[in-house]
């Protein structure tokens, strides 16, 4: 028989605080993963796992920082694009709720093929998703900011928003991404990033996925994680 909603949510709840950390996966569906998510992710012929995906994901459902490592191509955007989604989803998160997640991209054509995949995986679930990247004026996004979820943005068409789109709110905000932290750093956005950082709530989750790890990257890591678990994976030889 089929489970009413809420009792579906209430045990997805249970089984990620379960969830053994310790667990070596295979498959995405070896992790406790809502219906519309799995389901979105094999519509997308998503079915392994890659090393920082398996590594990563369990943390990061369970609400913890991460610190990712792995080189580019590893399949560091549904390691934080899982997480995402299926923590607003636990925690029912509707339009009414406003801002959930803020996912930050140095580029964007990167912040394009996260919003892409972010659609793929995403599209059974009934949140509204946004990309902020510049290019249209800055009235015809702000008509849209307000009542966006999830939002995939650059940082300095963030920061204007954040100073100047009065009716942008991130008080319930509940997840940062900082993804390329690397790249983000090499562009030159680190104060950028820290003004971004200001704004936000204190208590949140950050997930901080980089394709090297450098000094600028530890000492960002420091300024916006709390006790992260440290996920790196290493190419074998
Ligand atoms: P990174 O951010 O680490 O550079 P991406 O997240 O952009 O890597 O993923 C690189 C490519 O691998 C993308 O084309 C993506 O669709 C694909 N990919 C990611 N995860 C998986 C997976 N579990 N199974 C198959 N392909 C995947
Ligand atoms: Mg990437």
């Amino acid at each position: 028989k089929r489970k009413r909603g809420e009792e579906q949510i209430s045990d997805l709840v249970k089984q990620v605080e379960e969830l053994d950390l310790k667990a070596s996966l295979k498959n995405f569906s070896d992790l406790p993963l809502s219906e519309p998510t799995a389901s979105g992710l094999s519509a997308s012929h998503y079915k392994t796992l890659t090393d920082i995906q398996a590594r990563a994901i369990s943390h990061g459902l369970k609400g913890r920082d991460i610190l990712g490592a792995a080189k580019t191509g590893s399949g560091k955007t549904l390691a934080f694009l899982v997480p995402v989604i299926e923590n607003l989803y636990r925690k029912k998160w509707t339009e009414l709720d406003g801002l959930g997640a803020l996912i930050l991209s140095p580029t964007r054509e990167l912040a394009i093929q996260i919003f892409e995949q972010l659609r793929k995986v995403g599209r059974n679930h009934h949140f509204s998703a946004g990309l902020i990247i510049g290019g249209k004026s800055l009235r015809e996004e702000q008509d849209r900011m307000g009542r966006m979820n999830i939002l995939v943005c650059t940082p300095g068409r963030m920061l204007q928003h954040l100073d100047q789109t009065a009716m942008f709110e991130t008080n319930n905000l509940q997840m940062l991404v900082l993804d390329e932290a690397d790249r983000i750093l090499d562009m030159g956005f680190q104060k950028t990033v820290d003004a971004i950082i200001d704004h936000l709530p204190k208590q949140r989750q950050t997930m901080l996925f980089s394709a090297t790890q450098t000094k600028k990257v530890g000492d960002l890591a420091r300024l916006s994680l709390q006790e992260p678990e440290y996920v790196s994976v290493h190419e074998s030889a």
